[in-house]
């Protein structure tokens, strides 16, 4: 029987900052990777005294205290650290300016860091690069409730614009377990995709415009707030997924949708993921208007997530789980709809149990199954992330060839991830850092998902972890394409150095 109904499901809020917990402690991550520091000066006396000059001497916003700075040097995973001696905390765009054309003309090098959520090890410094941290660059400068946009600055945490926007009846449209911690700027420098991409879109499609400042510390202003504009080449979207290689984003005017009046969620439990293809079809036939996210997780995925989130499945253990969102404007036609398309997909044996709800609190809960997923993964050890779109039929013909394919040499293979926008995570965890385990994973997966036309890193970019793939995954004229762009912006290679580009 179909339940309208809720079980045992704690209430959540995720990840802010206070639930960074340290007992795993990553090593240096030039002694994991056996990696050689660029050319770059030394951090020196006279260089804190001109940061000082221009952010202050009052210890807040030029951190240099070993005890404050662990917190910027390491991943969210755990899995890397670097050990810069710097954090600085500029306000705005002119002192991101100075900032950046001091470290240009003295070849420091920068690694600029959002809300250090990113998976790709991308936003924490290799070795001793300059931590510029956009998280003082928190305002929000305009809202236009008729255009339906917003312009902010890039480090205000994706949560808080959302519920500021919220009281207009707006949202961001993007969504993210991470949402209490990245930021904006983050968002749009790593292009992610998260929870609702099915619905709204990427972030090529809802940013307007970008504030960045380049290598040079030259403010390039594409700050446009209209959604048409073909006066000239889309600079912008050089900069929308550049992992802050190529310019600093200190400003974001983003296109916001209309906040839906309703939501319903469902969670379901299916026998195979034959059914899991058929249902996702269904789903698209019975719902397509209304559909917000579709999320597929294993059973081994959500069990490991309930034993470290003391969350747990609302309907019992089943082979795959399915998360299904709706969100509309009319509450008893959307109501109505799931619960149609629920009822015909259980007498039509698609899927084997369920719950749906409508009311605000338990949505969140529900969502907090699979939003929390990620947590139970970083204590255990070594995480490696792969991110992969590919068919949607191969996804699990993916996972489950990988388990077979590594045997006992990886502790667990998890599969999960979006399947509405035919976007697979697949993590892989062992006690510690393997080198010819990435490597062996690494060669299969290329193998599988190359033929397919499919992507490695479909939402989480190439950062440090990743930054072998550019040349692998691209023709070579792209490839050089893109390290051009690289030097011409970037000639001295201080934004990022050792990221996205090999
Ligand atoms: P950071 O991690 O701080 O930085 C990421 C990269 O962007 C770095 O290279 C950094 O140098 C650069 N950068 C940051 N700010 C700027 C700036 N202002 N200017 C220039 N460069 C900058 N990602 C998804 O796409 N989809 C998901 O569904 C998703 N779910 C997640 C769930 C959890 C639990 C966690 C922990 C992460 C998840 N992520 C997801 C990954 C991550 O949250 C996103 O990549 C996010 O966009 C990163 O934002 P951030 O502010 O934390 O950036
Ligand atoms: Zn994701």
């Amino acid at each position: 029987m179909l339940l309208k109904q809720f079980l045992r499901i704690g209430l959540v809020g995720f990840s802010k900052k206070s639930c960074r917990s340290f007992t795993k402690q990553p090593d240096f991550t030039k002694n994991t990777y056996q990696i050689e520091r660029g050319f770059y000066n030394y951090l020196q006396e006279p260089h804190l005294n001109y940061f000082k000059k221009i952010l202050g001497d009052d210890g807040n916003r030029v951190i240099t205290d070993e005890s404050l700075l662990e917190h910027y040097n390491i991943d969210w995973f755990k899995n890397v650290k670097g050990s810069s001696k710097v954090v600085l905390k500029p306000k705005t765009t002119e002192e991101v300016s100075k900032i950046v054309s001091y470290c240009n003309a003295n070849k420091l090098a920068v690694c600029t860091q959002g809300g250090n959520t990113g998976y790709s090890a991308g936003a924490v410094p290799v070795f001793d690069e300059v931590i510029l941290s956009m998280e003082l660059m928190n305002q929000i400068l305009d809202i236009d409730v008729n255009s339906g946009n917003v312009v902010c600055q890039s480090g205000i945490v994706l949560e808080n614009l959302d519920n500021i926007l919220a009281e207009k009846g707006m949202m961001v449209p993007l969504d993210l377990g991470a949402k209490g911690s990245c930021q904006i700027g983050g968002n749009v420098a790593t292009n992610a995709g998260g929870l609702r991409l099915v619905r709204y879109g990427n972030m090529h499609g809802n940013v307007l415009g970008l504030e960045v400042v380049k290598a040079n510390g030259e403010v390039l202003d594409c700050l446009k707030v209209v959604r048409k504009d073909n006066s000239g080449l889309h600079i912008k979207n050089l900069f929308i997924g550049s992992e802050g290689t190529l310019g600093i984003i200190t400003k974001v005017a983003l296109r916001c949708p209309i906040r839906p009046k309703t939501q319903h969620v469902a969670f379901l439990g299916l026998q195979n993921y034959e059914k899991v293809l058929k249902t996702l079809r269904k789903c698209r036939q019975d719902l397509d208007e209304i559909i917000s996210a579709i999320e597929v997780m294993d059973s081994l995925s959500l069990e490991w997530g309930e034993q470290h989130t003391k969350l747990s499945s609302p309907i019992g253990r089943y082979p795959y789980y399915l998360l299904i969102e709706t969100s509309g404007s009319n509450e008893q036609h959307d109501e109505a709809k799931i619960q149609g398309f629920l009822e015909s997909a259980l007498n039509g044996h698609y899927i084997l149990n369920g719950v749906v709800t409508g009311e605000p609190s338990k949505v969140k809960s529900l969502w907090a199954i699979r939003e929390r997923l990620p947590e139970g993964f970083k204590n255990h050890g070594w995480v490696g992330m792969y991110d992969l779109s590919m068919p949607t039929d191969q996804f699990y013909n993916v996972v489950d060839e990988l388990r077979t394919y590594l045997k006992n040499s990886a502790d667990y293979v998890f599969g999960f991830g979006h399947l509405g926008d035919g976007n697979l995570h697949l993590h892989v965890i062992t006690k510690k850092y393997d080198k010819r385990l990435e490597t062996d994973v690494e060669k299969f997966l290329m193998d599988k998902i190359l033929p397919m036309k499919g992507s490695m890193s479909s939402e989480h970019g190439l950062g440090f972890i990743k930054r072998k793939y550019l040349p692998a995954v691209n023709s070579s004229e792209s490839y050089h394409f893109m390290t051009d762009l690289k030097k011409l912006l970037d000639p001295n290679r201080i934004l990022n150095p050792y990221k996205v580009f090999p």
